[in-house]
C-alpha cells in the first residue's frame, strides 16, 4: 500500500511539473543573489536636459537594465524595462523601437530579448515573483509592470497617487502599469522599508527625481553590498561634474537624497550601479549568471 501511495505521489509531481511547462522551479538559496537583465539601449537624445554637453560625456547611450533579487525568503522584481515584452518580435535580433508618450515626445530604444525570457532562462516566471518594486515610475522602468500585478507592489504613496492621477505627468506611460491598481500593495511610509526583514534588501527613499523616488540595497555575501541607483544619477558624468537633470521633479531634493546616499556608502561600503550607465553596465554579468 506503501509503495503504491509513493507511487502516486512520483505522478502526481510529474504531472504538476508537466503543467508548468516542464520548467524545473528554482529552489531558493541560501543567501542573496542579484541578477541583472539587458532591458535595452535607450538613446539620450538632447543631453542639455542632464545639464551635460556631449563633449563631457564617454556615451550618451544609456543602458536599460532589470533586476532580479532572489533571497531564501522570496523574490523581488526591481524595474520593469522601457519596450513592453509584447511588442519585442522574438528571434529578430536587435532591433530600434519606438515609444510614443502621451504627450507625443518619441524615444528610441534598441532591444532584442523579452524580460519574460530571461527571467526563465534564469528559473523563474512572472507568477514566482514575490514583490515588485519600481526605482520610480517613468515610462523606462515600468514597461512589463503588468506581467507583475499578481506579486505585491512596494510602492512609496506619493508615487502611486501619482501614477493613478486623472492627468498623470510627462514620461509615465499608464497603460504599462494600470494592472498595478488592483494588486495586493505596500504603501512604504518609511524611508528603509526592509523587504525581508533581516537587513539583506531594502528599499531607500530617495526622492527628487521623481517624489518618492527609492533606491534599492542588497547585501550579497562573496560580492559585498551594493546599491541599484535608479535614475538618482543616468549619467556618471552627472556624478563626477555634480550635475541635476532639468527635469527632475525637485533638485533640490535630488541633492539632499545624492548627499544623504554618499554618506550611506561610505558607511557601508556599498557599490554604486548606475542603471542607466552604459559602460558600467556593459560589464556587469547578466542572467542567467549572478552575483552572490
Ligand atoms: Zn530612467
Amino acid at each position: 500500500m506503501k509503495t503504491v501511495q509513493a507511487a502516486m505521489a512520483i505522478a502526481l509531481v510529474a504531472a504538476a511539473s508537466a503543467s508548468s511547462g516542464g520548467q524545473a522551479r528554482a529552489q531558493p538559496p541560501k543567501s542573496a543573489r542579484l541578477y541583472v537583465f539587458d532591458c535595452g539601449r535607450l538613446e539620450g537624445g538632447d543631453v542639455s536636459r542632464f545639464r551635460l554637453k556631449r563633449e563631457e560625456m564617454a556615451t550618451t547611450d544609456m543602458s536599460v537594465a532589470c533586476y532580479l533579487v532572489v533571497h531564501p525568503k522570496g523574490t523581488l522584481i526591481w524595474d520593469a524595462g522601457a519596450v513592453p515584452d509584447a511588442d519585442i518580435k522574438p528571434g529578430a535580433g536587435p532591433m530600434r523601437y519606438r515609444i510614443v508618450l502621451p504627450n507625443a515626445a518619441e524615444r528610441f530604444v534598441t532591444t532584442e530579448r523579452t524580460l519574460k525570457s530571461q527571467l526563465a532562462a534564469a528559473g523563474y516566471a512572472p507568477s514566482d515573483i514575490t514583490y515588485l518594486a519600481l526605482s520610480h515610475y517613468h515610462y523606462d522602468h515600468t514597461a512589463n509592470a503588468n506581467e507583475f500585478a499578481a506579486s505585491t507592489w512596494l510602492v512609496r504613496p506619493i508615487e502611486r497617487d501619482t501614477m493613478f492621477a486623472d492627468k498623470p505627468p510627462d514620461l509615465l506611460q499608464p497603460s504599462t502599469y494600470s494592472a498595478l491598481r488592483n494588486s495586493k500593495t505596500v504603501t512604504i511610509k518609511t524611508d528603509d522599508y526592509d523587504v525581508f526583514g533581516d537587513g539583506t534588501v531594502v528599499l531607500k527613499a530617495t526622492p527628487g527625481h521623481t517624489p518618492g523616488h527609492q533606491v534599492l540595497f542588497v547585501k550579497l555575501l562573496k560580492t559585498g553590498p551594493v546599491v541599484v541607483a535608479g535614475d538618482l544619477y543616468h549619467y556618471p558624468e552627472e556624478r563626477a561634474l555634480n550635475r541635476i537633470p532639468t527635469f527632475d521633479a525637485d533638485e533640490r531634493q535630488t541633492a539632499a537624497s545624492r548627499a544623504e546616499l554618499d554618506v550611506f556608502l561610505k558607511k557601508t561600503g556599498a557599490q554604486l550601479w548606475i542603471q542607466h550607465d552604459f559602460n558600467a553596465n556593459a560589464k556587469l554579468k547578466k542572467a542567467p549568471a549572478y552575483y552572490e
